[in-house]
C-alpha cells in the first residue's frame, strides 16, 4: 500500500453507542408486471417497490410492500404503476406486513408531476398496517408512490442542468456504490481551492426521504444564485456536495438501507460500507491535498416533522456559535420557519458526530417532515442557505 494513500484514510472513531455495520443479506423484489382481471400493476422502473399484487374480492386488490431486510426503521416506501384495460373503480389495499403506514399516497401520470390523493379516497385501518385507496382506473398508466419519485437519474439530470446554467460548479463521480452505480459529487466555488474553508453537504442516505432531498436541492440552488451574497460566499468557501449517498437503495426502492443491507447513517465510525468509505475518503483526501479546513457539514433527511438536529454545547465546533446564530435567524424570520432545534450529544455513528470528531466541525442534520408543504420547504431551505451564507461571509 502506498504511504501517501494511507495518510488520507479517515480516522476510526469511537462513538458512545456503536452499531454493527457489517453486511447483512437483502432480498430483492421480483421486477414484474402483475396481471389480474385486466388490471396491470408493475414495479418495472427505478425506485419502484411492490412485492406482490393479489385479488382480495371482486372489487378489492392488494399491493404488498415489504422491506429489503430486518430489523428496519418503520418507513414503508412504495411505488408502482397501475392501469386497467377498461374503465373501472376499485379499492386498493396497501399491505405492509408487520409495519405501519407512514407516507401519504401521491399520484402521477408522468412520474414528474405529483399530487396527493384526495382525502375522501384514502384511509388507514386501525391496525395501521393496511391503507385503503379508492381509485378509478383506465388504460392510462397511473403511478402511485409514497413520495414524489427521485431516482438516481433524476439527481444526475439535476446536476447536469445546474452545471449547464452555472460556471462555478464542477461535477464528478467519486466512486461506485456496492452495485456499481456512480456516487455523484459536485464542487461549488470560484477561484482557487487552496486553503479555503470548506462546507460539506450531503443527502439521501435513506432512500424514501424525499422532502429532505428537495430541501437540499433548493438550498444548493440558492448558493448558486448570482447575488452579491452568493458571489462573496462562493469566492470565500469551498462547497463539497454529495447529493446521493445511497444510489443502490434509491433505485432498488429500499425503505432504509444500501445494497449491503445497512443503514449508511450508522457507518461513520468504521466505514464498512462502500458508499460511506468512498465519500469519507474523498472528503479527507481532498481537504488534505488542498489544505482546507472543514467548518460545517449539513446532512439532509426526512422524518415525521421538521427538526434540526445539532450538537449540545459541550461540543464547541470551529465555527461556534454559528449554529445558535443560524437557528436564531430562522426563528426570527417573518414567515415563522420553525427550525425546531433539538440538540443531542454524540450517540450513534452518524454524520453529525463524524463532522465533529473528524474535523472539529459543526455537524447538523436538517430534517424535513414527510408531508411538509413543498413550497414551504423550498422557501425555508432558501432562507436557511442565505442565513448560512450571511454568517459565514462575515466570519
Ligand atoms: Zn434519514
Amino acid at each position: 500500500m502506498l504511504a501517501c494513500k494511507t495518510s488520507y484514510l479517515p480516522t476510526v472513531h469511537t462513538f458512545p453507542s456503536p452499531v454493527s455495520t457489517e453486511d447483512k443479506a437483502i432480498s430483492l423484489q421480483e421486477k414484474k408486471a402483475y396481471q389480474i382481471d385486466g388490471i396491470t400493476a408493475s414495479n418495472e422502473f427505478d425506485a419502484a417497490r411492490m412485492n406482490d399484487f393479489t385479488k382480495v374480492n371482486d372489487s378489492t386488490y392488494r399491493v404488498t410492500i415489504l422491506p429489503e431486510n430486518e430489523p428496519i426503521n418503520e418507513s414503508p416506501h412504495y411505488a408502482f404503476s397501475i392501469k386497467s384495460d377498461q374503465l373501472r373503480a376499485i379499492n386498493l389495499e396497501l399491505y405492509y406486513g408487520d409495519y405501519k403506514h407512514r407516507y401519504y399516497p401521491k399520484l402521477s401520470r408522468d412520474k414528474k408531476n405529483w399530487f396527493p390523493i384526495d382525502s375522501m379516497h384514502f384511509d388507514t385501518l386501525k391496525a395501521g398496517n393496511l391503507a385503503n385507496l379508492k381509485l378509478e382506473l383506465n388504460q392510462e398508466l397511473l403511478y402511485i408512490a409514497a413520495e414524489e419519485l427521485r431516482d438516481s437519474k433524476h439527481t444526475d439530470d439535476w446536476l447536469q442542468s445546474l452545471s449547464k446554467a452555472h460556471n462555478h460548479i464542477k461535477l464528478e463521480s467519486v466512486g461506485q456504490s456496492r452495485l456499481g452505480r456512480d456516487i455523484p459529487y459536485a464542487e461549488l466555488g470560484t477561484g482557487t481551492l487552496e486553503e479555503k474553508p470548506t462546507i460539506v453537504l450531503m443527502s439521501r442516505a435513506h432512500p424514501p426521504e424525499i422532502s429532505g432531498y428537495m430541501a437540499m436541492e433548493s438550498f444548493v440552488e440558492e448558493l448558486l444564485r448570482e447575488t452579491p451574497l452568493s458571489r462573496s460566499f462562493l469566492a470565500k468557501y469551498r462547497i463539497m456536495l454529495y447529493p446521493l449517498l445511497n444510489p443502490d437503495g434509491v433505485d432498488l426502492g429500499h425503505w432504509r438501507h444500501n445494497a449491503g443491507g445497512i443503514d449508511l447513517n450508522r457507518d461513520w465510525a468504521e466505514y464498512n460500507q462502500d458508499e460511506v468509505k468512498t465519500v469519507a475518503q474523498h472528503i479527507v483526501r481532498e481537504v488534505s491535498e488542498h489544505k482546507n479546513k472543514v467548518l460545517l457539514g449539513i446532512d439532509f433527511h426526512s422524518t415525521q416533522e421538521d427538526v434540526i438536529y445539532t450538537h449540545t454545547d459541550n461540543r464547541r465546533s470551529a465555527v461556534y456559535p454559528f449554529k445558535d446564530l443560524w437557528i436564531h435567524a430562522l426563528e426570527e424570520n417573518a414567515v415563522g420557519l420553525n427550525p425546531n432545534e433539538e440538540a443531542y450529544d454524540l450517540g450513534k455513528p452518524m454524520t453529525k458526530g463524524w463532522f465533529y470528531l473528524q474535523f472539529g466541525a459543526e455537524g447538523i442534520i436538517y430534517e424535513v417532515g414527510d408531508e411538509t408543504d413543498r413550497d414551504f420547504l423550498e422557501y425555508k431551505a432558501q432562507v436557511a442557505a442565505r442565513e448560512m451564507m450571511k454568517l459565514l461571509v462575515m466570519r
